[in-house]
């Protein structure tokens, strides 16, 4: 590990030279809000934007993405053989991504990357991808990340993380990718360790002040998944819910995902898209029967994988990394911190 100095008036000309070697995403924002996107050579990332609407999931699993394609000419000695897609993995450095999003990153990868399965398109991604991250100087209100294992300075899942030092970034270089990305930037400036660590601390125990949610989900692994699954509390946290799916397409930890096939003149592919446990088609079954067929059941199972199933399988905490999103974007206030309160403090009668 060790620290570099990067004067903000080099930054443009570091990034650019970087795109000899990576394909670059970074916050971009228009009037929809503040979102991670490929940048087109010449688009600088908006390091100062704040949480953006959609988190940077999609860099590895895009939301819709073909996994599969097959030729039906029937002349073709391979015809109707599905063939996993050609992508291209070639290396790609996200700039400006937020300490949650990076631990998020890592909290979903149990799923795609475990020794039971290895998902191909989403572990091809994360080996292509180097995650350069910039740390959170001033959390906004819905932000409750110490709370969830890492909080604004976090450097979990990064391969560098930047301060903002106003005229300059101090870089702290976590990983090889990190020193790979910043030589391709001729970022090579460094900086002592000693007074540089210190800078940080300083910096994240300022940026910690500014949050003041302290979440406690200490006793939920203790629970029994039968008494919170039948609690009576279900019914109130459901009662306002309208079924958007916003809060699970804007976290970056839901990873829920339909597969569709199409066809097309002879040509067809299978295509995974996102899909959300807060749509009733979700669990629709083809015989017309749905396990989950109430708005309370989507919503219960939505708070139960977050904050029992997983933790009960994974042992890794809640599944969620306090960015805030779905708090802020909910149209109908349904506020997971609250829910994790009641679920945390539920005593079966
Ligand atoms: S964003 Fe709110 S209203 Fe929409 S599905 Fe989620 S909890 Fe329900
Ligand atoms: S559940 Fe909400 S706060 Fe937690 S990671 Fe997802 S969007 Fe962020």
């Amino acid at each position: 590990m060790n620290f570099i100095t990067i004067d903000k008036s080099n930054w443009t000309k570091g990034i650019e030279k970087s795109r000899e070697t990576y394909q670059i995403f970074g916050p971009v924002e228009d009037k929809n809000g503040c979102r991670i996107e490929p940048l087109e050579a010449g688009v600088q990332p908006i390091m100062d934007a704040d949480v953006t609407v959609m988190s940077p999931k999609s860099v590895l699993f895009p939301q819709t993405e073909t996994i599969l394609t097959a030729d039906l000419d029937e002349s073709k000695d391979d015809h109707h053989i599905m063939k996993r897609a050609k992508q291209q993995y070639t290396p790609r450095a996200v700039l400006g991504i937020r300490p949650y999003d990076a631990r998020a990153i890592q909290l979903v990868k149990l799923n795609f990357d475990n020794p039971d399965y290895q998902d191909p398109y989403w572990c091809d991604a994360y080996e292509a991808t180097t995650f350069v991250g910039l740390g959170v100087n001033r959390p906004g209100p819905c932000d409750f990340s110490t709370s969830t294992g890492c909080g604004p300075f976090s450097e979990e899942g990064l391969d560098v993380l930047l301060a903002d030092l106003d005229d300059r970034y101090l870089a702290k270089v976590l990983t090889p990718k990190g020193e790979a990305w910043a030589a391709a930037c001729g970022f090579d400036a460094g900086a002592d360790a000693k007074e540089s660590q210190a800078l940080f601390d300083i910096l994240r125990k300022e940026a910690e002040k500014n949050i003041s949610t302290d979440l406690a989900f200490d006793k939920l692994a203790q629970k029994s998944i039968l008494d919170l699954y039948e609690a009576p509390f279900w019914d109130d946290v459901a009662f306002s819910c309208i079924n958007c799916g916003t809060c699970t397409y804007v976290c970056p930890t839901c990873w829920c995902f339909d597969i569709q096939d199409e066809t097309k003149h002879k040509k067809a592919a299978r295509f995974r898209i996102w899909d959300t446990c807060m749509s009733p088609l979700f669990t629709s079954h083809a015989s017309g029967h749905n396990p989950r067929e109430s708005k309370v059941h989507r919503v219960r199972q939505r708070f139960m994988h977050k904050l029992k199933y997983f933790v009960d399988k994974y042992d890794q905490g809640i599944m969620c990394v306090g960015c805030g999103r779905c708090v802020a974007s909910c149209p109908v206030n349904i506020d997971i911190r609250e829910v994790c309160k009641t679920m945390n403090n539920y005593e079966k009668k």
